[in-house]
């Protein structure tokens, strides 16, 4: 018989564990007090840059290691709802290996050679190598970085076929608010409120996070660009047809629903720099959440009885997502203990 497993919370954490398990033979119901995958997910705001080397720029080396092979993890993943005919899996098939691309206005150069002095895995580009990566950016930036072996998804499409691949695979999804102490009662139980979980996990903070989608016909560009900055360094990543997220702010808070007239000024301000075109572009939406943070940034998987969390993803749920449903079915499969370890890197 297959062991029973409650899972609370359908954003990334709670979909890649879910992913995990039910590989493993597992029987899964996962609560969700949202409608499906949507905007009560902080996952439904987020970026999908896939692009351990750069976060290394901030980042534990842990964090790099964990999310080396996210890109995969997501591809394979994806893949399966193809196999099974289901709609939108073709669409969300992008996971794309495209690299990653940092430049910097000349006056901010010393950014960039901070930059360079913090990651690796990345091959110094000049004016021409820019532009023959990037058509719409020749000219702009004298000096860059190109991570080649990044990647980017794009998180509605991929949660959303991961989600319809879930239910392919009897996962029984159950729209409703819940508390971990009560369904733990009836069985092993993994939390991935994310944020909501803060009363329980004492430490956990908000990392506030403002963001605009594009529309911009005038520009193409293929991979995430980072334009380094010294107060606000911004991230464009190309959602296809012309549509762009432009991200996103770090502001230590969790307060607040709406982004500030001046992160969204400071945000198109930035778009326009790495291209005037951007000028003309439509905003679609401007989207705020706040990210669920320890206090260093590393994500953790507690145990407390029948009760496993999953929290703290910080600005890289897609990226350590995989690594973390991983190891808590090894946890649960294998015993093996709930330490973050470089060995699993998805
Ligand atoms: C602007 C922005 C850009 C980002 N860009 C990137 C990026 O490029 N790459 C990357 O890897 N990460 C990025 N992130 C970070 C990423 O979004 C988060 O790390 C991730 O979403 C956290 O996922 P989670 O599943 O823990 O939480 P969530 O996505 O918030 O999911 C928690 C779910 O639990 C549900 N829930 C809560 N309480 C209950 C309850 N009692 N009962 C039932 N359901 C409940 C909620 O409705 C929610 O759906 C970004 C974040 C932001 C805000």
């Amino acid at each position: 018989m297959s062991l029973k497993i409650s899972i609370i919370g359908g954003g990334v954490a709670g979909l890649c564990v879910a992913r995990e398990l039910v590989d493993r033979g597992a029987d899964i119901t996962l609560y969700e007090r949202g409608d499906g995958v949507g905007k009560h997910a902080c996952s439904w705001w987020a970026g999908g840059m896939l692009a351990p080397y750069c976060e290394g720029e901030t980042a534990e080396d842990i964090v790099v290691q964990l999310g080396l092979k996210a890109a995969d993890w997501w591809q394979k993943s994806v893949k399966k709802g193809i196999k099974s005919g289901q709609k939108g899996a073709e669409k969300a098939q992008k996971v794309q290996k495209n690299g990653t691309l940092v430049v910097s206005l000349a006056r901010d150069h010393a950014d960039l050679e901070r930059f360079t002095r913090r990651t690796r895995c990345f091959t110094r580009v000049g004016a021409d190598e820019i532009g023959r990566l990037e058509p719409d950016l020749k000219d702009r930036f004298s000096k860059g970085l190109f991570f080649e072996s990044e990647a980017h998804l794009s998180p509605r499409e991929v949660m959303t076929t991961l989600r319809e691949l879930l239910v392919f695979e009897g996962v029984k999804f159950i729209r409703d608010e819940v508390e971990p102490e009560l369904i733990a009662k009836d069985g092993l139980t993994i939390d991935c409120r994310g944020l909501a979980a803060k009363d329980s996990l004492a430490d956990l903070r908000g990392v506030k996070g403002e963001m605009l989608m594009l529309s911009c016909l005038d520009v193409s560009i293929s991979r995430p660009i980072r334009l380094l900055h010294p107060r606000i360094p911004i991230y464009i990543v190309p959602r296809g047809d012309g549509i762009y997220m432009l991200g996103a702010t770090m502001i230590e808070s969790s307060g607040g629903k709406y982004a500030t007239a001046r992160s969204v000024l400071e945000l198109l301000s930035a778009a326009y720099a790495l291209n005037p075109a951007f000028g003309e572009a439509e905003i679609l939406e401007i989207g705020v959440d706040s990210r669920p943070a320890y206090p260093d940034n590393i994500p953790r998987l507690t145990r407390d009885g029948n009760i496993i969390s999953i929290n703290g993803l910080y600005r890289h749920g897609f990226l350590l997502a995989p690594a973390m449903a991983q190891m808590v079915a090894a946890h649960i499969f294998e015993n093996k203990s709930l330490e973050m370890k470089h060995e699993y890197s998805a």
